[in-house]
């Protein structure tokens, strides 16, 4: 765990991390940072502008609101009695925007994890963060792997190249001083 702070400062992170009036996305973000990881907020250069980047671990986490994103399931999505179709369709779009992030994100490499709102609530919160850990140490696991094997495939083919190159060097000086005599 990274841990520079003094004992003052560690104390007021903490009592943020548990005040009630604090922001869910932030109590995730805050009890990651705890854990020593580091990320970036809102990064605009990713698709859909990823709520928190892990970029060593190659991994982005967005943290949705159960009613705007459609939460499949969950209590918190309950349709308006008025204008359902209204608010249905929003839904569904918001839902094919997001699942279209979803998959260039990953094109590009990135694991992306998503966070429900209702999976931030005290009783749950806990699991949660710990969950989130999990993911996105994998991540950064398979992508070092990924790291490892491109540079393997890479090592193997400039080999193949080296040796091609070495063989039609010496078939062709074998080929000169059989007809050049
Ligand atoms: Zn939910």
């Amino acid at each position: 765990m990274a841990d520079k702070m003094t004992k003052a400062q560690r104390h007021y992170c903490m009592s943020r991390i548990h005040s009630s009036g604090t922001k869910p996305e932030i109590r995730l973000r805050r009890a990651l940072w705890h854990m020593g990881f580091r990320y970036r907020v809102n990064d605009p250069r990713l698709p859909g502008k990823p709520d928190i980047v892990f970029g060593r671990y190659r991994t982005v986490v967005f943290v949705h609101g159960c009613f705007w994103h459609g939460h499949q399931g969950c209590s918190l999505y309950t349709v308006p009695k008025t204008n359902v179709e209204f608010w249905v369709s929003k839904v569904e779009r918001n839902k094919v925007r997001d699942s279209a992030v979803w998959r260039r994100l990953e094109a590009l490499g990135w694991k992306v994890v998503v966070v429900w709102e209702c999976q931030l609530k005290k009783a749950v919160f806990e699991e949660t963060v710990l969950r989130v850990k999990d993911e996105i140490v994998s991540g950064g696991k398979e992508y070092r792997e990924r790291i490892a094997l491109a540079r393997q495939l890479r090592e193997k083919s400039r080999k193949e190249r080296a040796e091609r190159k070495a063989r039609d060097k010496y078939f062709s000086q074998e080929i000169k001083a059989k007809y050049s005599r």
